[in-house]
């Protein structure tokens, strides 16, 4: 199963993303969680990569393609985050074309502007198990067997950065559902309903396009 995951910061991509690869056993490829384990490593990329991820900007489009390109060979995966830009998108059909392999599907998750800084401003990461919860929305359960360690907030979830990063999205990633559409590769899903609600909706474009195992 080869998905590509669109839509705006704060639609629920990361958490959808991991569900579906739960249910589906593909593997969750976020570009935004292989950035920020640069930055934390201190990393010389992760030192290249900082400045854009701080400000809400995106990293240049040769240095994401080649930190994506190597989970592409695992044969079945969603990728969350990735592409972000036609010339991302560009790259990855070369590079699945190397592979001789093409994508299932692209689902984009739709939602408000307003709805979307609500919900980011209201994120919050477990640090030990990387799960995200929100203030009021999705609470982290007062069972969880595992300790969830602190709460923290998304340094680049300020926001100043979350409007900077959903009028990127607008400019730079959203024509890419044209991009898909124009491939007969676009569903689209309304991602203001209850998440599992959401998820459902995805297995059933993903299923019908034959990306799901029998
Ligand atoms: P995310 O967690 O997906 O919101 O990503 C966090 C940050 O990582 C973004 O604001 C960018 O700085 C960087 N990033 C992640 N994915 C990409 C991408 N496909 N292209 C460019 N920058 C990216």
């Amino acid at each position: 199963m080869r998905i590509v995951l669109l839509g705006p910061q704060g639609a629920g991509k990361g958490t959808q993303a991991s569900r579906l690869a739960e249910k589906t056993g593909a593997e969750h490829v976020s570009t935004g969680d292989l950035v920020r384990a640069e930055i934390k490593q201190g990393t010389e990329l992760g030192k290249k990569v900082q400045e854009y991820n701080d400000k809400g900007e995106l990293v240049p489009d040769e240095i994401i393609v080649e930190m994506a390109k190597p989970h592409l060979k695992s044969g079945s995966w969603i990728l969350d985050g990735f592409p972000r830009t036609e010339g991302q998108a560009k790259a990855l059909d070369e590079a699945l074309g190397d592979l001789s392999v093409g994508l299932d599907k692209v689902v984009a998750l739709e939602a408000p502007d307003e709805d979307l800084v609500q919900r980011l401003s209201g994120r919050r990461q477990s640090e030990a198990t990387g799960k995200i919860y929100h203030v009021e929305h999705d609470p982290p359960p007062e069972d969880l067997e595992e300790d969830p360690g602190p709460f923290v907030q998304r340094y680049d979830d300020t926001e100043q950065a979350i409007r900077r990063r959903l009028a990127v999205y607008h400019e730079q990633t959203e024509p890419l559902k044209d991009y898909y559409a124009d491939q007969g590769l676009l569903a689209t899903v309304d991602a203001t309903r209850g998440i599992p609600e959401v998820t459902e909706e995805m297995l059933r474009a993903v299923g019908e396009a034959g990306g799901l195992p029998a």
